[in-house]
């Protein structure tokens, strides 16, 4: 997992410029023996408060302010006194260490690839549109969720990534997107934010609340997790969500989405009304274009009574290329037709614009190049059936 063969890291700093790190990042910010690291954005301002106690408090405010307004490490601000910048640098350490980077042919998408301390794994995206600019952030080295048609579904799952893992990919698209200003976030990269619930809910409210992106700019893509769907309804966020459902039969969907089987299409439906209730906002429905597999003018029927139960938006997405499946995505002109198929059954349809196929930094294609291994293994699925 170590080889650090591939193309010369470019792009925003690292984010520390410490030495080596211990090997292990602690989520639990309470123990006082120091000497497994945390990312300097793990903790939170009642934490770094403890932390720093024998300090006056203006310190913690130009800590914040430097973590926050900054995006800056405490260790890097030289308005700290270098012996409280070495006590928090003994414990607080950058946990992403940059690997590489890819930037788009139209320059306009950038894919990093981080080493963490442990030595996973995670890509993170950086998406500049005419008027806006949006960081897609992993949420977990992995997936364990398995859809046949992702890279990292078929790179298999390492674990969960911590806040302060999650809050550094931010931190590095604003650095980078400067002096743009990074308005949007999606957890649409490695994993599924749900499985790693409490950790995606702490990163939701600190990108709020400390970097000031307000949560309809937030949009959270699950494969569909019913009881995390139902919880997330209630917590008073309005941060999108959005739905990944690619088939609307249960059969055809569990083919696709192997976790299907146990979250239904019904109870889908029912999780997606609740959440438009709670937070007055509609769910997207995501639907990765299959050749022959779910483009079928039946897909389009059954599609368009699922969205109009849910009173959901639906987006389609032209699927891109991966090297473990062996199915292509749909022409350009079935898209069209299938878009205009939905809406004809009054369904509010678009299709998403493609960015960065040619970096394998579309949607489905993140996966860290050392899985690449298994990523090629060849997955077969009845639903090639369905091409014929
Ligand atoms: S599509 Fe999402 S949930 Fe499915 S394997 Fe890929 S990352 Fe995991």
């Amino acid at each position: 997992m170590t080889d650090r063969t591939g193309p010369a890291p470019q792009g925003p700093a690292p984010l520390g410029s410490e030495p080596k790190r211990a090997p292990v990042e602690s989520q639990s910010a309470g123990s006082e023996q120091p000497q497994e690291t945390q990312s300097p954005w793990t903790p939170d301002r009642a934490r770094y408060r403890e932390l720093i106690d024998d300090q006056p408090a203006y310190r913690l405010d130009q800590i914040w302010h430097g973590l926050y307004q900054q995006d800056t490490p405490p260790t890097e601000l030289s308005n700290l006194p270098k012996a409280l910048r070495a006590r928090l640098g003994n414990s607080l350490q950058p946990a992403l260490e940059l690997t590489a980077t890819q930037n788009s042919s139209d320059g306009r998408t950038i894919k990093w690839l981080w080493t963490l301390p442990d030595g996973s794994r995670v890509e993170t995206v950086l998406m500049h549109y005419k008027d806006r600019s949006t960081v897609c952030v992993s949420s977990q080295a992995g997936c364990a969720m398995g859809c046949g048609f992702c890279a990292t579904g078929q790179s298999g799952y390492e674990r969960n990534l911590s806040v302060g893992e999650i809050l550094e990919q931010v931190v590095a698209a604003r650095r980078a997107a400067a002096p743009r200003r990074l308005s949007n976030v999606v957890f649409m990269g490695m994993g599924e934010p749900f499985a790693n619930y409490d950790r995606l809910i702490e990163s939701l409210h600190r990108i709020i609340a400390d970097f000031g992106i307000g949560a309809r700019n937030l949009t959270v893509s699950t494969v569909g997790l019913v009881p995390q769907m139902l919880r997330f309804a209630e917590e008073g966020l309005q941060v999108g969500l959005a739905l990944s459902l690619h088939a609307a039969n249960d059969d055809l969907r569990t083919e696709l989405v192997p976790i299907n089987a146990r979250n239904p299409i019904d109870d889908l439906v029912a999780a997606c009304q609740l959440y438009r209730e709670r937070t007055g906002r509609r769910v997207s429905l995501e639907w990765a274009m299959i050749d022959g597999v779910n483009d079928r003018p039946s897909d389009a029927a059954e599609l368009a009574a699922v969205a109009r139960r849910a009173r959901a938006h639906v987006n389609l997405i032209p699927l891109n290329p991966t090297p473990g499946w062996p199915t292509v995505g749909t022409p350009r002109a079935r898209i069209d037709e299938f878009v205009n198929d939905l809406r004809n059954r009054g369904v509010n349809a678009t299709v998403r614009a493609n960015r960065g196929t040619d970096i394998d930094a579309a949607c489905g294609q993140l996966a860290a190049p050392d899985t690449a291994g298994s990523t090629a293994t060849e997955v077969t699925l009845s639903a090639r059936s369905h091409h014929r």
